[in-house]
């Protein structure tokens, strides 16, 4: 099915033109046309599928009529990136609607705390914001939730699993009772479907099955020992000089470390973890996409969510606890 087959805004199509999208995605096709109906939804989609767009157009469509000067629609994803990435596409999509969209989350300046105020209390479209942060404003009182008609919540499996769930549920508190809802996950284990009974009324269900990993990916497994890993692994990296790869490891230690080793023995490459201020993984992140670091070294921050064109190599250096999360770093 083709976007312009939607009944949306001319603007609207000539933002998603903007970005050569023609041809909707799976999840598109499917979600879309039920979000746009008006009823919740709770859909089950990997990384990579396209759900941002799934569920900005719709959202983006209905708030462009709605008159009231608050917040018309909140987005709560898991990490900053994500939240940046959804603003900026929320920006694109939008520049022909004029939708204005922020994006809240914590890590930066006194400054950017103002902002985030300023735009919570006078009102905008689109909030896209982590739990955490978002929390710290609705507990000082001014933001004004009362016109909200749209909430999403995107990657939720992932935010249950970061311990999100009183922090979602204190945030809906805030939120007003009539407003329409869609739920985004990659998973759906049975933590999803309970608080998808919990906060959603009546919602279509559209489980894609998604969560194994894509055709065309060519996996290998080398079975080694330990202290053998580091080397391995560099010999592997000789092969693919000048690509761009992703290295993940279990946690911020080995991260520290395999990107030390490989400092050591000549190999250029990145560390980037949760410890970095967001200034520093901002910058790491767009050196990354700008080509001037081809090699990162993260940990599960990076799984999912992250659109980053033309990476040639995805090493497991450390096998993470759960196959979803293989499935959404490779
Ligand atoms: P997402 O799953 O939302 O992170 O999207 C993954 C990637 O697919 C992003 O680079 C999007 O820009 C791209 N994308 C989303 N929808 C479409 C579409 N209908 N046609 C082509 N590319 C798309």
């Amino acid at each position: 099915m083709k976007f312009n087959e939607l009944k949306i805004s001319e603007d609207l199509l000539s933002g998603i033109d903007a970005f050569n999208f023609e041809t909707m995605t799976e999840i598109q096709a499917k979600s879309i046309p039920v979000a746009l109906s008006g009823k919740d939804l709770l859909a089950c989609s990997q990384t990579g599928s396209g759900k941002t767009a799934a569920f900005l157009i719709p959202v983006m469509e209905k708030i462009s009529g709605l008159s009231g000067d608050g917040i018309k629609s909140l987005i709560i994803c898991p990490t900053r990136e994500i939240c940046m990435q959804t603003e900026e596409q929320v920006s694109g999509l939008g520049y022909f609607t004029g939708t204005s969209c922020i994006a809240i989350y914590g890590g930066n300046d006194q400054d950017g705390f103002s902002r985030q105020k300023a735009a919570l209390t006078n009102g905008v479209d689109v909030v896209v914001a982590t739990p955490g942060r978002l929390i710290s404003h609705l507990s000082l009182g001014y933001v004004k939730t009362e016109d909200l008609k749209f909430l999403v919540l995107d990657e939720a499996d992932e935010m249950l699993d970061m311990g999100f769930y009183d922090d979602i549920i204190n945030i809906i508190s805030y939120l007003p009772h009539k407003r329409q809802t869609l739920m985004f996950s990659a998973t759906m284990p049975d933590a999803i479907r309970k608080l998808a009974s919990k906060i959603l009324y009546q919602p279509e269900i559209l489980d894609l099955n998604f969560s194994k990993p894509a055709e065309e990916i060519d996996q290998k497994v080398y079975l080694v020992y330990e202290k053998d890993k580091a080397s391995i692994l560099a010999n592997i990296l000789y092969s693919y000089k000048g690509q761009r790869i992703i290295i993940f490891a279990g946690t911020k230690i080995n991260v520290s470390k395999v990107s030390s080793h490989l400092r050591m023995i000549g190999i250029k490459n990145t560390a980037i973890n949760s410890s970095f201020s967001q200034q520093e993984r901002n910058e790491k992140m767009l050196d990354f996409k700008n080509g001037k670091t081809d090699i990162v070294v993260t940990t599960n921050l990076l799984a999912r969510g992250i659109d980053i064109d033309d990476v040639n190599l995805i090493v497991n250096y450390d096998i993470p606890d759960k196959a979803e999360d293989y499935v959404h770093r490779i």
